[in-house]
């Protein structure tokens, strides 16, 4: 390696240690014939000593050049050691130093914590705005994420799934496919694994669960729309209700929530932000809610959804209700849920399914599905949908089909959740929306 340490790690206990360090110019401060070097690398900043020599050598070097400094580790001075001080209490005296990639300027972006520049701008040059210390903690901690949910599905005993995304066509109503040409035919980019996961449960593998790419020709510019996002979707079978899926995801909450807290505590704190792992999340039925929307003036028709206003009073409702930033709400509209969704047989008009919130915001639906093929034929026709031409899916109902059901969460709506941002698009790498294809 071009290094022998990184930034972060050094203490004072390395005192004299003669060491190689090769990161980013984060800055360069003269102080007449002596100059001092803040050098960053993902694990932190340190500062560097430069005598007269290496200061006339360095002193052109641009800001984000990757340089190289070899040099001897030294305890500072009692008196120039504040606490906050990002680079601590050690120092390198540099005794040689190396210029290794030089980088333009003017810099596209501003690259500092405290930046001015405009999301949209940033987003063009994410490999630099990445360079911020508040940005790269994201991607730690989402993935982190992704890793506790991969270990809990493991845990659990879920066998992963990777379906196809090039599909011939979906089987969420209302969601906006991307049609592509594909050998003279048009396909459809997957709108959800909905019919692959219930394939899957019904092969014996009992739970699944995949975490994938899921495309939605949304052209709604909200905070919370992508047109590319990340699914964790998980299935499973031989369940008496939808209540047992619930159960799952709250283990799931409890689990990802007490993991955050523990593995990245350094940059939540960075961030600002406290995670609180609920000690139970309240089930409520949006029958009832309704009634209490409407008390606040918010009036949600019976056959309709929560909308992003509804979503949020219901946050605020039940933080002061019963502490919980987790809310299950339950008993959707029939009219507003797909086919495959179960309905109780003693109301037809709303179904077995849920929304999780979190923090007042759509993080998840799920529901038990219906595997009935008599019933699913008589949904089918009552939302005009021709359950025949979609072949192989009426098929797993066909061959001994248990009770099953399962959810659809987002990596990128919990990660903006859990991290109080405003737009999801600052949860994800590359965000892909309505006027954004590149980078
Ligand atoms: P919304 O009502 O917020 O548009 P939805 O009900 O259409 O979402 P679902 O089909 O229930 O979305 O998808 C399951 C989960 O996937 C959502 O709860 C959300 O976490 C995530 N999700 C859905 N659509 C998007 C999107 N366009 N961008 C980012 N995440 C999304
Ligand atoms: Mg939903």
């Amino acid at each position: 390696m071009l290094r022998t340490h990184t930034c972060g790690e050094l203490r004072e206990s390395d005192a004299g240690k003669t060491i190689t360090l090769c990161g980013w110019l984060d800055t360069l401060r003269v102080a007449g014939k002596i100059s001092f070097m803040l050098l960053r690398d993902r694990n932190g900043i340190t500062q560097v000593f430069l005598d007269k020599a290496l200061t006339e050598q360095a002193q052109h070097w641009k800001k984000e050049s990757v340089v190289l400094v070899e040099g001897l580790v030294n305890k500072r001075p009692e008196n120039q050691v504040k606490k906050e001080m990002a680079t601590g209490a050690i120092e390198l005296g540099a005794t040689r130093i190396e210029l290794v990639n030089a980088a333009e300027t003017p810099l596209p972006i501003e690259v500092q914590e405290e930046t001015t520049t405009q999301i949209d701008k940033r987003l063009d040059y994410r490999f630099l705005d990445m360079r911020r210390d508040k940005v790269k903690n994201i991607f730690k901690i989402r993935s982190k994420i992704y890793s506790t949910t991969v270990q809990f599905f493991d845990q659990e005993e879920f066998v992963a799934i990777q379906t196809p995304k090039l599909t011939a066509s979906g089987v969420e109503s209302g969601a906006e496919e991307f049609k592509i040409p594909y050998f003279g035919k048009m396909a459809s980019l997957a709108q959800s694994p909905q019919v692959y996961k219930q394939m899957f449960v019904v092969s014996g593998l009992e739970k699944v669960y995949e975490i994938a790419p899921i495309f939605r020709a949304e052209k709604s510019h909200t905070t919370r729309h992508l047109t590319e996002f990340i699914g964790i979707d998980f299935e499973m079978g031989f369940i008496k209700d939808e209540q047992d899926v619930m159960d799952l995801i709250e283990k799931y909450v409890k689990f990802l929530l007490t993991h955050m807290k523990e593995s990245c505590k350094a940059e939540l704190t960075e961030l600002g932000v406290t995670i609180e792992v609920p000690k139970e999340i309240p089930r409520l039925s949006l029958i009832e809610m309704r009634k209490w929307l409407k008390e606040k003036g918010k009036i949600i028709p019976e056959d309709e959804d929560l909308d992003a206003e509804g979503e949020k009073l219901i946050g605020e409702y039940v933080k002061e209700r019963y502490n919980s930033d987790f809310v299950f709400m339950l008993d959707y509209p029939w009219a507003k849920r797909p086919f495959y969704h179960m309905r109780p047989d003693n109301n037809k008009n709303i179904t077995k399914s849920f929304d999780l919130l979190y923090k007042g915001v759509e993080i998840g639906t799920g529901a038990q599905r219906e595997h009935r093929l008599d019933v699913l034929e008589v949904q089918c026709a009552e939302k005009d949908i021709d359950f025949k031409k979609m072949a192989f899916y009426r098929d797993i109902f066909r061959y001994g089909c248990p009770p099953h059901g399962g959810v659809g969460l987002g990596l990128d709506r919990i990660t903006q959740q859990m991290l109080n941002l405003e737009n999801v698009r600052e949860a994800i790498l590359l965000p892909r929306d309505p006027e954004r294809l590149t980078p």
